[in-house]
C-alpha cells in the first residue's frame, strides 16, 4: 500500500525531506518496512506538492514512474524549499489505472489530500456515497480510483462548511460504513495544518525543533516519533499534535 508524509516546519527543501533521510520516502518507495494487504514496493508512480512562502496554489510534482527511476525529479529536488509539503509513493490496488493523474497529492482550492490504501468493493460500495456528489466533480474527478473519489468527497465535506478534521472524519466514517473492511488512511493539509486518519495502516508523527512530520513510516531512527493507533484522527500544527479515537466501523482488520 501507498506510503505518504506531510511536513510543516521551518523550509527544507524536497531532496532532503524526501530522498536523504535513511528511511526517506524514497526508500520506502523501494523498501518499505510496514506494507499491509498486499504489494511489496511502491513503484507505480509518486508525488509531492508544495506550498510557496507567498501562498497561492500549492504546487504539485506528479509521476506514473517509480520515484527512484525519476532523474529529473532528483535533479530539481534540491532546488525547491517549502515549510509546507505533502508527498506521497504509490502501490496501485489491482484493477486501478497507473497513470500520473491517478498518484497523490490530489489538490483542491489550497488543499493537498492523500489515501493510503483501498475501498472494498470498489466501486459498487461507494456508488452511493459518489452518486450525491456534484455531477461535475464526478466529471472531473482526477482518475477512475478509489482515492481520487475519497479526495472529491472531503472536498465536498468542507464546502458545505465542515472543517478539515470533521470532513477528513465524516468521510472515514461515512466510507467505512458503505465499504467495511476498506483501509482509509487519509491524510490532507493546508500547509498551515495536518489532518490524518488511521484506519488499518500505520502511521508515525514526530514534533521538534517547531516542525511536524506525519508519515506512514518513521523516516529515521531520531527519537520522538510516536505512532498513531489504529482508528484514529490526528490534528497536527506546528504547535500541537491532538490524536483522538475515529468512529469508523469496528470490522475485522482487512
Ligand atoms: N487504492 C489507491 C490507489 O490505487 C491507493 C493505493 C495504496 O494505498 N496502495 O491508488
Amino acid at each position: 500500500m501507498c506510503r505518504h508524509l506531510a511536513y510543516l516546519g521551518a523550509p527544507v527543501d524536497l531532496a532532503t525531506l524526501l530522498c536523504d533521510a535513511p528511511h526517506s520516502l524514497l526508500r520506502q518507495s523501494f523498501a518499505p518496512s510496514d506494507m499491509r494487504g498486499g504489494g511489496t514496493v511502491n513503484a507505480d508512480g509518486f508525488g509531492a506538492g508544495w506550498y510557496e512562502p507567498d501562498g497561492g496554489t500549492p504546487r504539485r510534482y506528479r509521476s506514473a514512474a517509480p520515484m527512484w527511476t525519476d532523474t529529473s525529479f532528483a535533479d530539481l529536488a534540491p532546488t525547491v524549499r517549502s515549510g509546507a509539503v505533502l508527498a506521497a509513493v504509490r502501490s496501485a490496488t489491482p484493477g486501478m489505472p497507473v497513470v500520473e493523474t491517478a498518484c497523490a497529492p490530489f489538490r483542491f482550492d489550497r488543499w493537498l489530500f492523500s489515501h493510503n490504501g483501498f475501498v472494498r468493493g470498489w466501486p459498487d460500495s461507494v456508488a452511493a456515497l459518489a452518486g450525491r456528489l456534484p455531477v461535475t466533480d464526478l466529471l472531473t474527478l482526477d482518475a477512475p480510483t478509489d482515492s481520487a473519489l475519497l479526495a472529491a468527497l472531503v472536498a465536498d465535506r468542507m464546502r458545505t462548511g465542515l472543517d478539515a478534521a470533521a470532513s477528513v472524519a465524516a468521510v472515514a466514517t461515512e466510507v467505512s460504513a458503505a465499504a467495511p473492511q476498506s483501509r482509509l488512511n487519509l491524510l490532507l493539509t493546508d500547509g498551515r495544518t495536518i489532518t490524518a486518519t488511521t484506519a488499518y495502516h500505520a502511521l508515525s508523527v514526530r514534533r521538534d525543533d517547531g516542525g511536524v512530520l506525519v508519515a506512514s513510516e518513521p523516516t529515521d531512527g531520531k527519537p520522538g516519533w510516536q505512532p498513531v493507533a489504529d482508528r484514529h484522527l490526528l490534528t497536527a500544527s506546528t504547535s500541537a499534535v491532538d490524536i483522538r479515537p475515529l468512529p469508523v466501523t469496528a470490522a475485522e482488520e482487512p
